[in-house]
């Protein structure tokens, strides 16, 4: 007999124009940019701050990097890493690597050495492209410890009219080219021609790894397949019913898989716009929906927050943007209302993970989630078509529970991804049988809404970034001072959590290490985003007997401390 789950209760919660099951084809997210470009060649596929670049101009460009990397080696199936912000050429050197069957390596641009070697090592990527004030911020003598052979760089104002007076966002920025490195725009000048030919490319073939810890231990490259992109983008365009009028602000960062689903992919498949403004900035995010009538977007909460709190959201003209999407941190029902009350539009809940190519459970749009009484949680939304989610038992993760228990979400369907980069074991520990245990502690009540009520796994949201202690940890260990150290994610009224760390020092040592230094040693090392913001100095590590830290313990011991403090 199907249980609760198999039955897929939340069928009903689907608008009539969402088919409770996509078809099934042969499409790859490379297919879908290039179907657009070939078809709509002058459709806008990107603005950048005010300007225009189309589905044709970004295809050319493509074909002439293309050119370029396979003259560099490039070959079906090698690695290409691209350090860039929100700017054209992170489409542009996608779709280059794609014509050529290569696997693109998104990563943040605030890594710091340590960090980009362990990627470039794991990943064995052979050309690494970025933006010139990245290149000119790190040492790239790191380089030599990796197999990448070729740097390309370009500046922020390559796609800026010449002469045109950019954005205060990136005032005072100069194009100056970084020795060694090859310039992206001498490129296309070199290839003008293009000519590249497209390869074949299946939707088993990959398209990004997208580096996560998933649930547990050092990053993993997420194998996003061209078949699991090309699916979850017909989902959000059935989800959010995408038509040809529709325009994507592309808020959330396009290395995370967010930015490389919700925003590019749907855009390539629909044929529309996506605005860019190299990196988040309320005012200039609230200028740019108001200028181009976006009506779409998948950001993190953090985002809707510093947007209500800027002083423009009450001039700006948002009335187009009624699909205003929340995903991949907790939202409260209170921010919701407040956003709503604020600017008429409705926050829609969507949850997923880089494991699931984004959407897993999504709030149709024009629907509202509920909000559990008993744990306060608003609902996440309800699986994507095609899919079956379960709520297994915490333990063993065996047992499946029925509606309304909580216990471990696990995910199946066309939206996993086959697995790790090389990395076997960690990828039969997270998919087990086609079931991807997720880490998210939740539970689906009678009507099929799905609710997180907490995390099995170690990872810290904060201000929308995933921190993971363990990443945290290593690099706190390299302190001289430093016996042992735990680090977790407290309460925080603007980043939702930030990162805090516990540490014990070495005997003798107590007293000549501040928290300040622990702070700054990690600041050096790390991205931005990442460093503890908190470090408290405590005599020992609470553990179990087995050795592993009390994490639960750290986090209330946290919290009690401040209720003291406000108290
Ligand atoms: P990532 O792989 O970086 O996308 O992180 C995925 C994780 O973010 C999920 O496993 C959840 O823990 C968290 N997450 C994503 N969406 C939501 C949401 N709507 N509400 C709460 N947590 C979320």
């Amino acid at each position: 007999m199907a249980s609760v789950y198999e039955k897929r209760p939340w069928l009903k919660h689907y608008p009539a124009w969402v088919p409770h099951d996509l078809e099934i084809t042969r499409d790859t997210a490379m297919g879908d940019f290039f179907e657009s470009a070939t078809h709509k060649p002058e459709a806008a596929a990107v603005f950048y701050f005010d300007h225009a670049l189309s589905y044709g101009d970004i295809a050319r460009y493509a074909d002439s990097l293309g050119a370029a990397l396979r003259d560099l080696g490039v070959r079906k199936g090698d690695r290409l890493i691209i350090v860039l912000q929100n700017v054209p050429q992170f489409l542009i050197a996608t779709y280059a690597a794609w014509k050529l069957g290569a696997i693109v390596v998104p990563l943040n641009p605030m890594y710091k050495e340590k960090e980009l070697t362990y990627f470039c090592q794991d990943s064995g990527a052979k050309i690494f492209v970025t933006l010139e004030e990245v290149a000119r911020g790190l040492d790239l003598a790191f380089l030599k410890e990796t197999a990448v052979e070729k740097v390309i760089t370009s500046s922020a104002l390559d796609f800026l009219p010449k002469g045109a007076e950019p954005s205060s966002m990136l005032g005072g920025m100069k194009k100056e080219r970084i020795p060694g490195t090859l310039d992206m725009l001498d490129l296309f000048e070199t290839y003008r021609k293009g000519g590249v030919e497209i390869p074949s490319l299946g939707p088993e073939d990959v398209a990004y790894l997208t580096y996560t810890s998933g649930t547990t231990g050092p990053p993993k490259g997420a194998m996003n397949t061209h078949g699991n992109i090309a699916f979850n983008a017909r989902v959000y365009r059935a989800m959010q019913k995408i038509e040809e009028r529709d325009v994507v602000l592309g808020v959330a960062p396009l290395f995370h898989v967010t930015g490389e689903v919700a925003h590019l992919a749907v855009a390539a498949l629909a044929g529309i716009p996506v605005v860019l403004f190299y990196r988040f900035d309320p005012g200039e995010a609230l200028r740019l929906i108001e200028r181009w009538k976006v009506t779409v977007t998948v950001a993190s909460i953090t985002v809707y927050i510093a947007l209500m709190n800027h002083p423009d959201i009450q001039k700006r003209n948002l009335s187009g943007f009624t699909k205003a999407y929340s995903g991949g941190a907790p939202v409260s029902e209170a921010i919701v209302n407040q956003f709503e009350k604020l600017t008429g539009l409705y926050l829609y809940n969507v949850y997923g993970m880089t494991e699931t190519n984004s959407p897993s459970h999504i709030t149709p749009w024009k629907k509202r989630a509920p909000v559990d009484k008993e744990s306060g949680a608003l609902s996440v939304g309800v699986p994507v078509p095609n899919c079956v989610m379960k709520i297994m038992d915490l333990e063993e993760g065996t047992q499946e529970l029925p509606a309304g228990e909580v216990g471990e979400i696990v995910d199946s369907g066309p939206i996993v991804i086959p697995g790790y980069w090389q990395k076997p074991e960690e990828t039969r520990h997270a998919i087990r049988n086609g079931w991807l245990f997720t880490g998210d502690v939740g539970k689906m009540d009678d009507e099929g809404w799905f609710y997180l009520v907490d995390r099995k796994k170690d990872m810290i949201v904060a201000s929308g970034y995933k921190v993971w202690p363990r990443d945290v940890e290593d690099v706190i260990y390299q302190h001289p001072g430093v016996k042992e150290t735990a680090v977790v994610g407290v309460p925080d009224p603007y980043r939702g959590e930030t990162v805090k760390a516990f540490v014990a020092l070495k005997d003798g040592m107590e007293g000549t290490v501040t928290p300040e230094d622990i702070i700054a040693f990690c600041k050096e090392r790390m991205a931005a985003y990442k460093y503890p913001r908190q470090v408290e100095i405590v005599s020992e590590i609470p553990k179990t007997l087995t050795g592993k830290f009390l994490r639960r313990t750290l986090r209330e011991k946290d919290q009690s401390h401040s209720q003291k403090n406000k108290g």
